[in-house]
């Protein structure tokens, strides 16, 4: 298998891909130039989930790099890049604001159970049962001012999604997802990554060997048979991820509908009785991505405050725009959130701006703060939720998933 080379900034120098991306719209093509035809589209199809795999086994080597890169890199964002076929309102910078789907292909069908299966309670306002979630969620009931959260009409499946590692995925996935199940969210995170961080954090059990996503991935597993109840949280579900999902990017390659797999799978789980799921995806834009991004409406990116944080922003959009007009027409990047902000630097906040600046409302108002007890909560097996609910970073994830429960709530209304 070639190695697509990864020069600098992680764009992988690929001229066949470069060029496919930025041949202008002609007759017959879709807007990113694609062929539209079905055979024609299939063979781009191809091509392009073969060039996906290639960049997710390439190393990815940022090197130096200066704000002017950074400027660069978004004015070379299309603005336009959020638009889809979703209902949601439109917000100034052109991107597609949709704070929840209408439908998510979650319907009650058959759940497949097994023994094993964790069931979901369909009571909206269990109440943690341990010391620990009682005094996090006492603390963070009595930040938000003691009023109960909105939750969505119907089940959110967001994708979290970034293909550089380390920007704050897997943390902002487990510390939502902790946040809306203390505010009487039923919530289910479904950890993507072989390394396994968000099963780690919210201390599921994952190692080889356990049912885990792989099995529903590669053998066709019913997602209701490989959930685990997160200890200490009556209302928080983590479906878990072993060193064994590194191989389905492989094995995935010769199944059929390898890209769809997740999203089939998740329309026979009868979701009913959750209000959000949590794709936490791995740093790649592979198939494992792609599965996530099949299988949901909304993409939530989450940008670190720092240098290099905006340069993959384009392949991701243009990943996003793939997918949509070739496998998911309802998906649109619904919510940006900044991570690791550290509010010593003016480049944080010079990064904050432009994204504030380029993505008009689809950026969260509240930003992550750097924060020890955030990095130091996942060795605990904890989100910083509980292990430090008075901390900066507990604050700081509280706001954010407050604005998402409230966004459910604005686009219900509307
Ligand atoms: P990703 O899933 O995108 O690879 P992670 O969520 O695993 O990123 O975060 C990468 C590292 O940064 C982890 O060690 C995590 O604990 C740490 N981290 C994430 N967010 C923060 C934050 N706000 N402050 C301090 N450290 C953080
Ligand atoms: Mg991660």
């Amino acid at each position: 298998m070639e190695v697509v080379s990864v020069a600098g900034l992680g764009w992988p120098e690929h001229r066949r891909v470069r060029t496919a991306l930025r041949r202008p719209a002609a007759k017959g093509q879709t807007g990113l130039g694609w062929p539209a035809g079905s055979e024609s589209s299939a063979a781009a199809d191809e091509a392009w989930l073969a060039e996906l795999a290639c960049q997710s086994l390439a190393p990815g080597a940022p090197d130096g790099a200066v704000p002017m890169r950074v400027r660069r890199a978004l004015a070379s964002v299309p603005r336009e890049t959020g638009q889809s076929a979703v209902a949601g309102a439109s917000v100034p910078g052109g991107m597609h604001v949709v704070a929840r789907a209408d439908s998510v292909g979650v319907a009650g069908v058959g759940t497949g159970e097994s023994e094993v299966e964790v069931a979901i309670p369909a009571g909206p306002d269990a109440v943690a049962d341990t010391p620990i979630a009682r005094a996090a969620q006492a603390a963070v009931v009595a930040r938000s001012g003691g009023a109960p959260w909105p939750r969505p009409p119907s089940c959110r499946v967001i994708t979290i999604a970034n293909q550089k590692g380390g920007v704050g995925k897997t943390t902002t996935a487990v510390n939502l997802a902790a946040s809306l199940a203390m505010h009487g969210s039923r919530v289910l995170v479904v950890d993507l990554d072989p390394q396994g961080n968000a099963s780690t954090a919210l201390d599921i059990e994952h190692h080889s060997g356990v049912p885990s996503v792989y099995n529903v991935l590669v053998d066709d597993a019913p997602i209701g048979s490989v959930v685990q109840q997160v200890a200490g949280f009556q209302q928080l579900y983590c479906v878990p991820a072993a060193i064994d999902l590194a191989g389905a990017e492989i094995e995935l390659v010769p199944l059929v509908a390898r890209e769809s797999r997740l999203a089939r799978s998740l329309a026979g789980y009868d979701a009913s009785h959750l209000d959000y799921i949590f794709l936490d995806c791995p740093p790649s834009l592979g198939l494992l991505t792609v599965n996530a991004l099949v299988a949901a409406p909304e993409v939530l990116i989450p940008i670190q405050c720092e240098y290099y944080a905006l340069e993959g922003l384009e392949q991701l959009l243009r990943t996003v725009d793939l997918v949509r007009s070739h496998l998911n027409p309802a998906l649109a990047v619904t919510t940006i959130l900044l991570t690791m902000y550290d509010g010593r630097t003016r480049l944080a906040s010079q990064v904050a701006d432009e994204v504030r600046e380029h993505f008009g409302a689809v950026v969260l108002g509240s930003v992550i703060p750097r924060s020890v007890r955030v990095s130091e909560a996942p060795s605990y097996g904890q989100s910083v939720m509980t292990y430090d609910p008075g901390s900066t970073g507990a604050i700081a994830y509280l706001e954010a998933a407050r604005e998402l429960a409230q966004r459910s709530a604005a686009a219900a209304a509307g």
